[in-house]
C-alpha cells in the first residue's frame, strides 16, 4: 500500500519547510504541496509533527560474546527497540575471536540477523587479526558489502591488533577505499594500571576510571593517527569520551588527516559519579572508554554543534545488572562492558539536545542519521528525505512527555542507565522502506522485514 504523510514539518541536515511526502513501494516518489489521496493509500496526518529521515546508529553491539558472557538482546529485540526509538537502520560490530576465520564470522554475523531483524542493517568487519588468509577474506568481505573495518587498541590477546596488524590493516583499507572505525586505548597501559589497582585491593566499579583515565584514550587517539599518516588511510575514533582526546582528533585533521569522530549519548547524560554509586550499583555505568568528570560533557556538546564530532553512536552492549554485571563484583576489570542506549539514544538527544537549546534541529539530523549514511556509504538511500531515498521516516511528536523506565523498555535488559531521566519528544510513527513498523511507542510491523544493507567501497 502507498503512504501519504501530510503536512509534516519536513526537516534534514540543511532544509526545513512543511509538505506532504507521497511513498510508493519502498520509496519516496514525490515531496510537494497538497499531494491529492486517493483510494488504497494510507494517509498519515502529520500536521504539527515533524518528519525526520530514519536514524541510524554507527556503532552497535547484538551478537556479542565477551567477557565470559553474550549481550543480552537478539536481532528481534535488539531492532524492534532501535525502532520504536526512531532508530531504523544500525551498523553492527562482527568482533571475532583472534583465532576465528574473518570469513566464518561475517558469516555467523549475517545468519545472526538475517531474517530475524525489524530494521535494515550493515556490520563493520572487525579485524582481530591480520595474516595473509585473513587479508584474503577481507577482501572477499568487503566485496560482499561490509565497506568498513572495525580495529581495537584496547582489549590486549582478545580483540585488540599489534601495531603491525594496524598498519597492514590500514593500508588495506586504503587501497580498497573502505574507512576504518578504531576503538582508541592504550591496551599496555590499561593493563599496568588495572594490576596495580587490583594489588592495592581497589576493586569496586568506580576504579575502573582510573584503570582507563584520559590519557589512555588520547594517547591511543594520538597512536591511530600516527598510522593514518603513514598510510593515507580514513579513520573514524568511535565512543569518544573527553575533551583530550577529542583535541587530539581535531589536531590530526588540521594536520590534513581524514579523521572523523564518534561520541555517544551515555558521554553527554552520565558522567563518572554514576560509576561511583554505592553498592555495586555503579557496575551499570561500566562501559569503555568510561564515563569522565561532568566537564567534558559541555566540550562534547561544543563539538557536536560545531561539527568537529561527526556522528552520535550508542554503542549498544547490553548486560544483565543481575547476573552479568554481578561477574565483577569482586573484581571492576571482570564487570562486562556496556551501557544500552539504542533505543533512548535519539530521543535522549533530541530532549536534552534540540528541546533544551543546546543544538538545533539540522546539527540534530546530521549527527543521528545523515553524516553516519554519508561516511559508510549509504547516502542518499539512507539519511535523507529526497525522490529515490528509502523511505525510512520518523513522524516525531515533540510534544510528547514521558519517563525512561526498564518497565517499560524494549531491550531485552534488567535496568536502563537512563532510568527516570524525563523525554520531551518521541517517534508518533516509523516507517521502514514505506511500512509502518511503529505506532506510538508499539512495534506494529514485520519482524522479519530487515535487510542487509551491501555498501560499495570508495565512495571517499
Ligand atoms: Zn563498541
Amino acid at each position: 500500500m502507498s503512504l501519504l504523510i501530510r503536512q509534516g514539518e519536513i526537516v534534514t541536515e540543511s532544509e526545513r519547510y512543511v509538505a506532504d511526502i507521497f511513498c510508493e513501494g519502498e520509496t519516496i516518489t514525490r515531496i510537494d504541496k497538497n499531494i491529492p489521496s486517493t483510494a488504497g493509500i494510507e494517509v498519515i496526518e502529520a500536521e504539527g509533527k515533524y518528519v525526520f529521515p530514519g536514524f541510524i546508529d554507527p556503532h552497535v553491539h547484538i551478537y556479542l560474546p565477551f567477557m565470559g558472557t553474550f549481550a543480552k538482546d537478539t536481532h528481534a529485540t535488539a531492532s524492534q527497540a532501535a525502532l520504536i526509538g526512531g532508530t531504523t537502520t544500525f551498523i553492527e560490530m562482527i568482533c571475532p575471536n583472534r583465532s576465528d576465520r574473518p570469513l566464518e564470522a561475517f558469516e555467523l554475523w549475517l545468519g545472526k540477523a538475517q531474517g530475524k531483524s525489524a530494521c535494515d542493517f550493515s556490520f563493520h568487519m572487525g579485524v582481530t587479526r591480520y595474516d595473509a588468509g585473513a587479508e584474503s577474506d577481507f577482501r572477499d568481505i568487503v566485496q560482499r558489502g561490509v565497506a568498513s573495518f572495525k580495529v581495537f587498541l584496547a582489549y590486549k590477546g582478545a580483540l585488540g591488533v599489534t601495531d603491525e596488524e594496524l598498519y597492514k590493516t590500514l593500508s588495506l583499507a586504503k587501497q580498497l577505499g573502505v574507512i576504518t572505525t578504531a576503538h582508541c586505548e592504550n591496551a599496555d597501559l590499561i593493563s599496568a594500571l588495572q594490576q596495580k589497582l587490583l594489588a592495592e585491593g581497589k576493586t569496586e566499579p568506580k576504579y575502573h576510571y582510573w584503570s582507563r583515565p584520559p590519557f589512555v584514550e588520547a594517547e591511543g587517539v594520538h597512536h591511530l593517527l600516527a598510522f593514518a599518516g603513514a598510510t593515507g588511510a580514513h579513520v573514524y575514533i568511535v565512543h569518544t569520551s573527553c575533551e583530550g582526546a577529542l583535541n587530539m582528533a581535531i589536531a590530526g585533521a588540521r594536520r590534513g588527516l581524514q579523521v572523523w569522530v564518534e561520541t555517544l549519548i551515555q558521554y553527554l547524560l552520565c558522567d563518572q559519579t554514576d560509576a561511583e554509586k554505592p553498592d555495586f550499583e555503579g557496575a551499570k555505568f561500566v562501559m569503555s572508554p568510561p564515563l569522565r568528570s561532568k566537564h567534558n560533557q559541555d566540550v562534547l556538546w561544543d563539538g557536536l554543534l560545531s561539527g568537529t564530532i561527526a556522528t552520535l553512536g550508542s554503542d549498544h552492549a547490553p548486560f544483565d545488572f543481575k547476573d552479568q554485571k554481578e561477574m565483577g563484583r569482586s573484581d571492576f576489570t571482570k564487570i562486562p562492558n556496556g551501557i544500552p542506549a539504542l533505543e533512548d539514544r535519539v530521543n535522549l538527544f533530541f530532549t536534552y539536545g534540540v528541546q533544551k537549546g543546546r543544538i538545533d534541529l539540522h546539527r540534530f539530523v546530521n549527527a543521528a542519521s545523515t553524516q553516519a549514511a554519508k561516511l559508510f556509504g549509504l547516502f542518499p538511500r539512507k539519511g535523507a528525505i529526497q525522490i529515490g531515498s528509502d523511505a525510512d521516516l520518523v513522524i516525531y511528536d515533540p510534544t510528547y512527555r514521558g519517563k525512561i523506565s526498564a518497565k517499560t523498555h524494549h531491550m531485552n535488559l534488567d535496568y536502563n542507565a537512563f532510568e527516570g531521566m524525563e523525554l520531551e519528544g518521541r517517534p508518533h510513527i516509523v516507517t521502514v522502506r514505506g511500512k509502518i513498523a511503529v505506532r506510538d511507542g508499539q512495534f506494529v510491523g514485520d519482524p522479519s522485514r530487515g535487510k542487509f544493507l551491501q555498501r560499495e567501497p570508495g565512495h571517499f
